[in-house]
């Protein structure tokens, strides 16, 4: 029970990494607030949480990630609610892979708005209720690709570059607040996305992997368990690689 009665929220908490954070949060005692961008995906998601453990109570919100107001009323709505809030994971997050010649200006645009803006607008708005209570926790998630770039899709990595910038300036100017902020890199992950691709395209990749597998969403939420907990008391700026050492 490494998170006994902490209160976290989790953005895109409905599936994929984000989902099994949640799961992982849970195990260990947490008091988690999912958010999701729809309220139908936000229920499948509790509905499987509370089939899994019907003793688990996680609750699920879907403001909008990029609105600095939303936010702030839903975090103000947690913390009346629970009395705290200890620990935002920044997740959510989508990828666009087109080349540079047929790069479209506002698919850039849609990246940066979720991918960078609502890690701003929600940090902003946590920090504020963390600073009050003494304390917190903030992690965001990269990419491997936050480290090398990718081939097409430069927007992607792009968007993760801003992360790793916004993690460690936050973590140096929040650490006098007594809140540390770390960010996870996970390599290829096994969400849904990558489990449909065919043998031709996944073998290949694997053969890149040193670890010879491409990772779970399990041992990407373990780092997020290890950084949200005090195991991590000193640890802060820290862009932690979960990537099977596959970082070229
Ligand atoms: P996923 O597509 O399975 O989940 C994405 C989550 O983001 C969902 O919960 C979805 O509801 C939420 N989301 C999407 N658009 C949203 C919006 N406009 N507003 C609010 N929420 C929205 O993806 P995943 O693979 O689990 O990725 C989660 C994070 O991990 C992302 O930040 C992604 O960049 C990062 N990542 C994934 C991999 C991988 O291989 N899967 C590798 C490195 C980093």
């Amino acid at each position: 029970m490494m998170l006994q009665n902490k209160v976290a929220v989790v953005t895109g908490g409905t599936r994929g990494i984000g989902l099994a954070i949640v799961e992982k949060y849970l195990e260990h005692g947490a008091r988690v607030i999912l958010f999701g961008s729809r309220r139908e995906t936000v229920d499948k998601a509790l509905a499987y949480l509370k089939e899994k453990n019907p003793a688990w109570k996680p609750e699920g919100m879907c403001p909008n990630l990029n609105s600095p107001s939303e936010l702030k009323d839903a975090f103000a709505s947690i913390q009346s609610n629970y009395g705290a809030l200890d620990i935002l994971v920044n997740n959510a997050g989508i990828s666009q892979s087109d080349k540079l010649y047929d790069y479209k200006p506002e698919d850039f645009e849609k990246i940066m708005d979720l991918n960078v803006l609502s890690v701003l607008y929600a940090s902003q708005a946590a920090a504020s209720i963390m600073k009050e209570q003494g304390g917190g926790v903030i992690i965001n998630t990269s990419s491997m690709v936050s480290l090398y770039g990718q081939p097409s899709g430069v927007g992607y990595p792009a968007s993760k570059f801003a992360v790793n910038g916004i993690t460690k300036s936050l973590a140096r100017e929040l650490g006098k607040d007594h809140i540390r902020v770390n960010a996870v890199a996970p390599g290829v992950t096994e969400t849904d996305m990558v489990r449909a691709l065919p043998d031709a395209v996944i073998q290949p990749l694997i053969a890149t992997i040193p670890l010879g597998r491409v990772g779970t969403p399990e041992d990407v939420a373990n780092a997020f368990l290890f950084l949200a907990s005090d195991m991590a008391s000193y640890v802060s700026g820290e862009i932690l690689s979960v990537d099977g050492a596959a970082r070229t």
